[in-house]
């Protein structure tokens, strides 16, 4: 099993699309893992978290093969995370040698941002399908064991994080939520098999949140919780992503400082086999 993080930025990007304080100015002065796109990852080839507004980008730059990507599963609703309209380039005239369907998950309020942007929600002739999901009820997914969980990070609509499985390998790809519930951790722990890889929110970095988002010392909390109730052990990769130009980490410092808790800090291209 292989993540990819295409995009390990908050809404704005990083730099910021309008942001001129010094921490983008910095980064646009000196590029390379200090700039960040909007939130995307890519399990093996072939399952896709989120579809940003950056999503050409990844393909373009960033060696995202979409032609080759059969499911995508829908976090919430957020710009950063969800734009629809992309969707409708699947069908003719624009997308002429496609083979099958797309398979498309996420929450109502996804379900609704898709209906008002491609006219529907697709059928089995057109080029995807969308369905929508339930936290804590669990659905394969082109055979990957996938564990919607309700993500705690707006009142407006059910955002959803993912445990997903695949043969032994697990993975929590856990962003834009605030630190894991009494009811995460009972559905985690109702699941056989340890996770291989947690990749955690990150959005504050250097300060603490835990009710919407989460920062590095809230992360090392959560990889405690985790330990703790033997879901993780010392095989497991730990990574924080999603980070927002509040934060106050570029990404050497941000690394160095993950690194004091035993995470990576994920960056744009980011590849990990598991
Ligand atoms: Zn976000
Ligand atoms: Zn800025
Ligand atoms: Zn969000």
């Amino acid at each position: 099993m292989r993540i990819t993080y295409y995009g390990t930025a908050a809404g704005e990007g990083w730099p910021g699309v309008f942001c001129q304080c010094p921490l983008c100015r910095q980064a646009r002065r000196l590029g390379g893992k200090n700039i960040r796109t909007r939130s995307q990852a890519l399990i093996n080839d072939d399952l896709l978290l989120d579809l940003p507004p950056d999503n050409q980008l990844h393909s373009l730059y960033g060696g995202l093969d979409l032609g080759a990507v059969r499911a995508l599963l829908f976090t919430h609703s957020h710009s950063d995370h969800c734009y629809p309209e992309d969707l409708e380039f699947l069908r003719e005239p624009y997308s002429h040698t496609r083979q099958g369907g797309l398979l498309v998950y996420g929450n109502e309020a996804v379900a609704d941002k898709v209906k008002a942007a491609c006219g529907g929600l697709g059928g089995v002739k057109e080029r995807f399908r969308f369905e929508t999901l339930q936290a804590n009820t669990p659905l394969n997914v082109l055979g990957y064991r996938v564990l919607p969980l309700r993500a705690t990070h707006t009142p407006k609509e059910q955002c959803l994080f993912y445990r997903i499985a695949q043969g032994d390998k697990a993975l929590l790809y856990a962003h834009d939520t605030g630190a894991l519930t009494e009811e995460n951790m009972a559905y985690l722990s109702a699941q056989s098999g340890k996770l291989s890889l947690v990749s955690l929110d990150c959005t504050c970095q250097r300060h603490r949140d835990g009710k919407y988002h989460m920062g590095l010392a809230d992360c090392a909390a959560q990889k405690e919780k985790l330990l703790a109730a033997g879901l993780a052990d010392g095989q497991t990769v730990w990574v924080v992503n999603h980070f927002s130009h509040n934060g106050g980490w570029l990404h050497e410092e941000l690394a160095y400082e993950a690194g004091k808790h035993g995470f990576l800090a994920a960056y744009d291209g980011m590849t990990i086999e598991l």
